[in-house]
């Protein structure tokens, strides 16, 4: 089978560098010890599994600060925080605590999480469109002192009650569909004309985003590879769906199904920021040996 690989499948820069960070801190007798990322570092089984394999815990964190705060104690001697980041409360928990922090935040998303503070500095009011429960939008929001208003679809844009006379600033999730930000955004800014529009999209995903329409025009079969959990990979397969219904979403080779590429002569392939490339190539080459 003709397999066309996307240029951009695989880790992101943010996820390499999380990666990379942890798997170095694992060696380094000056970091203090047990390592224990907060959430998964990585919206992929086999890299949690790896992760663990190197002895670097985990402690689920789903936004509940209150919980956190009891689970966070002295038994951990560094807490790494991910790619997604986070909001202050936990930097304060962990100094209070005395626990070192390794904070992997992506440098993109460092940068939402700024034009949040220094918004709010400003005296803006902020929208943040994404989903309520992600952790990088918790983060944002965290940021934002709590005072930002997240939005998660259209409708909910006609429940915003937003003060007309003050400032408006709206910024987005780094991993969402940017054509759907841009959609919602129009909707606050007809809403609200005065408001101010970051699409906050980082461009990883949006390179992803374009690339995958062209994937799914010109194959039979598009396999999108990515973790349920993972919010890019589950925009990818949105898209890829949209035009070409034999689209199919895939943690793992085993997930694929035979019958999905019987009868096809081409499939395209493409996978989310978390994905990491022995997964991929254990995929493109089972597909060209079809
Ligand atoms: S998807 Fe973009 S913002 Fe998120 S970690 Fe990767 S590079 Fe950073």
């Amino acid at each position: 089978m003709k397999v066309t690989l996307s240029e951009y499948a695989g880790f992101c820069d943010g996820v390499k560098r999380a990666y990379d960070i942890v798997e170095k801190i694992s060696k380094d007798s000056d970091v203090k010890k047990p390592v224990v990322v907060l959430g998964s570092l990585v919206h992929n089984t086999d890299v949690v599994n790896r992760i663990k394999k190197i002895g670097i815990g985990k402690i689920d964190f789903d936004g509940d600060i209150e919980k956190i705060k009891k689970e966070i104690d002295d038994n951990i001697g560094t807490l790494v925080v991910t790619a997604h980041g986070i909001g202050p409360e936990i930097f304060d928990i962990a100094k209070e605590k005395g626990i070192d922090v390794v904070d992997t935040t992506c440098p993109k998303v460092i940068k939402v999480q700024r034009l949040a503070q220094v918004f709010l500095k400003r005296g803006y009011q902020i929208v943040i469109i994404g989903e309520k429960k992600h952790k990088e939008v918790q983060g944002i929001h965290g940021w934002s002192n709590k005072k930002a208003f997240i939005v998660e679809g259209k409708d909910e844009v006609d429940e915003l009650k937003l003060d007309e006379n003050e400032k408006i600033v709206v910024i987005s999730q780094t991993t969402q569909n940017k054509d759907w930000v841009d959609e919602i955004a129009a909707a606050i800014c007809k809403k609200y004309p005065k408001a101010k529009m970051y699409n906050t999209v980082c461009d990883t995903t949006k390179n992803r985003q374009s690339e995958v329409v062209d994937i799914a025009r010109n194959n039979d079969v598009v396999f999108v590879i990515g973790s349920p959990e993972s919010s890019n990979s589950n925009r990818l397969y949105e898209i890829a769906k949209a035009e070409n219904p034999n689209t199919h979403f895939v943690e793992r080779i085993n997930d694929i199904n035979e019958s999905w590429i019987e009868g096809k002569n081409s499939a395209g392939v493409t996978a989310g920021a978390s994905s990491p490339n022995w997964v991929i190539n254990e995929i493109v080459e089972y597909l060209k040996k079809y």
